[in-house]
């Protein structure tokens, strides 16, 4: 099912009081998303992200525009009536109803035509419970499974109806590291057995980029690019996205075009077809390379062995920031002069800002 945003907007009247102007949750988001994709919907705390997400559930009604599956404007429709599976952070389980009671619920209550037989209802639960791995506790209470066995439960309880449109909201923030890693991989293989269209909101940028088809970055209510996860990366539309995305974070330098070349300093790093003018020169961690007669000087300051690669830890006057990381292979040899450790700058993984405007400058 295509879901479609058309200037979708949603206005809050400010927490604070003092404060006169409504808080813009939502900024007129268009976009659209294709049928049968895991999208990841990606921002810093308070960007908008669950807002978003709520108004495609019906949860929450927008201020202005309009959300369609597929040709059908859905606006105005309540969230029971929009065919939507929805899971949540804190699972919202029943305690007191077991995992078969609970993924049983939704089809419960279905009324009318829609109504099913027990049989029905216990075939459609158990493969469900079958699809998330969840079918061998279905007797017991929520309270007697770890977090990561209550998330399952409740992507079961939104999956058994079918829905059209499935959205999770920071669906493992409650669960470990490893669980987190594994429920991931869980999220992705039954979004890629049912088809069904998914978003999937997190603030954790790795957890979106390597289960998403497609991410959509997010900041202060306005949509900043929406793409592949390797495509965004390589291609930031602007200075916030190329930070946002990346661990370690990519490295942002005071730069300057003079006559055809970039330059951090005095260091000439690389030949551009640009007019002159101040540049942000944002290099990614795995962008340097070592070389004795590199261009890019740097303050050697710590080397951090990580197995399969190592991480140089560096100073530079020109970087808006505290220290250099690049990541280079663990059998590079170093060997810094007077201190020095001098880096070629791999030419795609570098990437120009407008000092004005931040937007991203092609060169
Ligand atoms: P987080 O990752 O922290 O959950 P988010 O990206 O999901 O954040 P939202 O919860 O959508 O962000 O909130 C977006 C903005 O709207 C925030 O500034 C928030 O304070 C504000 N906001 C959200 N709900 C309300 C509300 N009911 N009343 C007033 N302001 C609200």
């Amino acid at each position: 099912m295509k879901v479609t945003l058309e200037h979708l907007t949603k206005r809050f009247p400010n927490r604070n009081k003092k404060i006169k102007e409504d808080v813009i949750a939502v900024n007129d988001f268009t976009f659209e998303i294709p049928d049968g994709k895991l999208i990841g919907l990606l921002g810093p705390s308070g960007c908008g992200k669950s807002t978003t997400l709520n108004m495609i559930s019906g949860l929450e009604k927008p201020t202005s525009g309009k959300v369609f599956f597929g040709d059908d404007d859905v606006t105005g429709l309540p969230p029971e009536n929009r065919g939507v599976g929805l899971v949540f952070q804190n699972y919202a389980l029943y305690p007191h109803l077991t995992v078969r009671q609970n993924i049983l619920f939704p089809l419960q209550n279905l009324k009318g035509k829609d109504k099913l037989s027990k049989e029905v209802m216990e075939e459609k639960a158990l493969e469900a419970a079958k699809l998330v791995q969840i079918d061998a506790y279905m007797d017991r209470k929520p309270g007697e499974l770890s977090g990561g066995q209550q998330q399952r439960v409740a992507i079961a309880r939104a999956l058994v109806k079918m829905p059209r449109v499935l959205l999770l909201d920071e669906p493992l923030s409650n669960l470990d590291a490893r669980l987190r890693l594994q429920t991931r991989e869980e999220i992705r293989r039954i979004q890629i057995e049912t088809g069904i269209t998914t978003i999937f909101v997190t603030h954790d940028q790795e957890e979106a980029m390597s289960i998403s088809d497609m991410i959509v970055v997010m900041k202060d209510g306005i949509f900043q690019q929406m793409g592949k996860p390797q495509d965004v990366y390589d291609k930031p539309v602007n200075l916030f996205v190329a930070k946002f995305l990346g661990t370690p974070a990519i490295n942002v330098f005071n730069g300057e075009i003079k006559d055809g070349k970039l330059y951090i300093g005095d260091d000439a790093i690389l030949d551009v077809n640009l007019e002159n003018q101040q540049v942000w020169a944002a290099i990614r961690p795995e962008g340097f390379v070592v070389s004795d007669n590199g261009a890019l000087k740097c303050t050697l300051k710590q080397v951090e062995v990580m197995g399969r690669d190592t991480s140089v830890i560096s100073l530079n006057d020109n970087l808006d920031g505290i220290s250099v990381r690049s990541i280079i292979p663990s059998d590079t040899t170093i060997n810094p002069v007077n201190g020095i450790v001098s880096f070629n700058i791999k030419p795609y993984k570098i990437h120009l800002f407008s000092k004005e405007t931040e937007e991203r400058l092609e060169f």
